[in-house]
């Protein structure tokens, strides 16, 4: 365990803020973590934070981080099935390598997205077609009420778009600790999303697949389109693509019969917030140290690795303003602000 006080955070998030904790707590172990909980010493509120790659700390943070290098994988084959087991603070893309690597098919369509197995459950992290929650089967966790530990079935955590009951109802209550996985051996490839299909029969034509020739692509496809968060600092997709009715849908239709649309269920409109930064002409807009992506208008970076949460703060209100004055929707940001 390690405890540090006034901690700078700044390569703890990945915007890159130059930000600082009053504590800073690592923890080896569940038994670690609790001793950390029972700690008076450290200041509140506690805050459980992996690769600090969907934050944005808008300012110094005046409780304690938590920080889990909980490590290892425990693999269990049996009657039913592949299952792994993989402690919260392992990276997520190096588990992806592994399950790739064994021949094991289930999380490599998520290959390269920045931060920790832990959050990943937290957050249910999507990309090309699959959402981290389908491949899960259950969460470990401690509860901050009680200390108790337990396991969370996939069914119960609440698994929406980007969303589970983690980072809803029972925000800031459970700290997860490992999470269980389910894989396969059998040939299971997922293609049917934009163009991965395509991109997979231009590089390996009829070739049976294996998971890390997809791992592969996916790779190269996310490099063509989001910033490497070693080279500029960034937490991938600001704002959430909001869903609109149909009449607001058809008002933008009107002006702009190329919007991309995608009708849900339940009637509303889902619309790409992507395209609508870019129409509003922001795509590439520079304001002081912080920049509209010029390759995807939906990330936020830190263009000259100076900006500051005020920047960055200011920026996300112009996008929100520009936005809403030019087709009177209103943007709402997915990263979490601190
Ligand atoms: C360049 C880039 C690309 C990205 N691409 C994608 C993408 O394709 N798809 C996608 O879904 N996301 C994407 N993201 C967002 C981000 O990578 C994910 O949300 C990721 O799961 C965050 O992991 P993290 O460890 O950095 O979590 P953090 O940002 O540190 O934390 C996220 C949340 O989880 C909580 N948390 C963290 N660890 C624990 C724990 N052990 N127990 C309980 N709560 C915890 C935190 O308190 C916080 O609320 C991208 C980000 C970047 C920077």
């Amino acid at each position: 365990m390690t405890i540090t006080f006034n901690k700078d955070l700044t390569a703890l998030n990945t915007f890159r803020m130059g930000v600082s904790a009053a504590a800073y707590a690592e923890y080896n172990s569940v038994d670690e973590l609790k001793e950390i909980l029972e700690n008076r010493e450290l200041p509140g509120p506690m805050l459980p934070v992996g690769g600090g790659s969907n934050l944005l700390f808008t300012g110094d943070f005046t409780g304690t981080v938590l920080h889990s290098c909980i490590k290892g994988l425990i693999l269990k084959r049996d009657n039913n099935g592949i299952s792994v087991q993989v402690g919260a603070g392992e990276n997520w893309d190096q588990f992806c390598l592994w399950a790739a690597t064994e021949g094991l098919w289930g999380p490599e369509n998520l290959s390269l997205i920045p931060g920790e197995v832990g959050a990943a459950a937290v957050q249910n992290i999507g990309a090309y077609g699959v959402e981290v929650k389908d491949i899960i089967s259950g969460v470990d966790v401690l509860d901050t009420l009680d200390h108790t530990t337990g396991t969370i079935d996939v069914e119960e955590c609440g698994y929406g778009y980007r969303e589970s009951h983690f980072k809803g109802d029972w925000k800031g209550r459970f700290i997860v600790t490992s999470v269980t996985f389910r894989l396969t051996d059998g040939y299971a490839p997922r293609l049917d999303y934009g163009h991965v299909r395509e991109a997979m029969q231009k590089a390996y034509g009829d070739k049976p697949l294996i998971p890390l020739m997809i791992r592969d692509e996916i790779i190269r496809i996310r490099r063509t389109k989001l910033p490497a968060v070693e080279e500029l600092g960034s937490a991938g997709s600001f704002f959430k693509n909001p869903y609109v009715t149909q009449e607001e849908y058809e008002d933008i239709a009107d002006i702009y019969p190329e919007v991309p649309h995608f009708p849900l269920p339940d009637g509303r409109v889902k619309i790409p917030a992507a395209w609508l930064i870019e129409k509003a002409g922001l795509k590439g807009y520079v304001k002081g140290n912080a920049a509209v992506y010029a390759k995807q208008p939906l990330v936020i970076v830190n263009h000259t690795g100076k900006a500051s949460p005020r920047e960055i703060l200011s920026l996300e209100r112009k996008i929100i303003r520009t936005v809403k004055s030019r087709f009177g929707i209103t943007l709402s940001p997915e990263v979490e602000h601190i």
